[in-house]
């Protein structure tokens, strides 16, 4: 068990007096963490204000001793804590230890739901911050729809792109329907929980680092794919990629980074971009056309001991 404890200012509205006040958190196992306030107070901040407009609890000036009640304290005039970016991240880190009934595991904690103030508390504090807000309504579309609205991922027709993805560290399942035709560039980069995709025939666009630091081990690819964008696949698990009959471009860094690649077969007439292979340690063999002159097959980053093999 670790506690972290976090700085937050308080002025008093009588005298002006700057109190710097704790915030802790406890981490008792991964999937559990508790965001207390004020712990010099020695309460539960459930006990302190609510964000309910009817309780006068009141935070008492050392200075002055003058009392004034929460719901004014916890304003942009009164209150600011140390960095507001490690709360953030905190809030969202939360979110992907919600059990399936939209709960945080074992402790039911949730900065906005039941008795815990620490999200409305920061919003009252911080109220032009959209992230803050961005971050409650993850925290109500888990609550209304269950943590499957983060985790999966369900898109019939048009292009994907990133503003579907509401928690990218949590999205773990992605259905693509029979109308889907592209993958817009960067939407599921760095979803790493992401482990397998099946990317359906319609789809013939894969943009710029749309898969880049992802999960991804296994990709089923659609027949009709026609661009992948630079850096698409770069730093993923995948082993094999089928390129099919119609791919016309590999961009840039494609594949880079890819520690697992083993084996690939790239069709006549397809433009590869620089380095599309570089840094895949365990790419040992190629096919490739023998249309394909070997300084444009050198300019593709593969490894020294990757045995080339050409066919007609
Ligand atoms: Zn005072």
């Amino acid at each position: 068990m670790s506690i972290n404890t976090h700085e937050v200012y308080v002025t008093c509205p009588v005298c002006g007096a700057v109190t710097t006040e704790y915030d802790y958190h406890e981490n008792t196992s991964s999937e559990r963490v508790e965001l207390l306030c004020f712990l010099n107070i020695g309460k539960p901040s459930n006990h302190l204000w609510a964000g309910n407009p009817a309780d006068e609890s009141c935070f008492t000036c050392p200075g002055c001793k003058h009392e004034t009640p929460y719901r004014i304290i916890f304003t942009p005039d009164y209150c600011k804590v140390q960095d507001l970016d490690w709360y953030k991240r905190l809030l969202r880190s939360q979110i992907q230890f919600a059990d399936r009934n939209g709960k945080v595991c074992f402790s039911d904690w949730d900065p906005d739901w039941g008795e815990e103030p620490a999200l409305s508390r920061l919003i009252a504090m911080y109220p032009e911050d959209h992230e803050l807000k961005f971050i409650q309504s993850l925290y109500n579309t888990l609550h209304i729809c269950g943590r499957r609205a983060l985790t999966k991922l369900e898109v019939t027709y048009g292009k994907v792109s990133r503003d579907m993805v509401l928690l990218p560290e949590a999205l773990e399942k992605v259905y693509l329907g029979d109308s889907v035709v592209g993958i817009a560039p960067h939407t599921f980069e760095n979803c790493a929980s992401l482990h397998d995709i099946f990317i359906p025939d319609a789809v013939t666009e894969i943009g710029d680092d749309a898969f880049a630091g992802s999960g991804l081990s296994k990709v089923h690819v659609s027949s009709g794919l026609l661009y992948l964008g630079k850096r698409a696949f770069a730093h993923t698990w995948i082993s094999r990629f089928f390129f099919p009959q119609t791919i016309q471009a590999i961009g840039e860094e494609c594949f880079m980074d890819c520690a697992c690649l083993n084996h690939l077969w790239i069709p006549a007439g397809v433009e590869v971009g620089r380095n599309a292979f570089a840094n895949c340690p365990s790419l040992k063999q190629i096919q490739i056309s023998e249309s394909i002159p070997k300084d444009v097959v050198d300019t593709w980053g593969l490894s020294p001991d990757c045995v080339i093999e050409r066919y007609q």
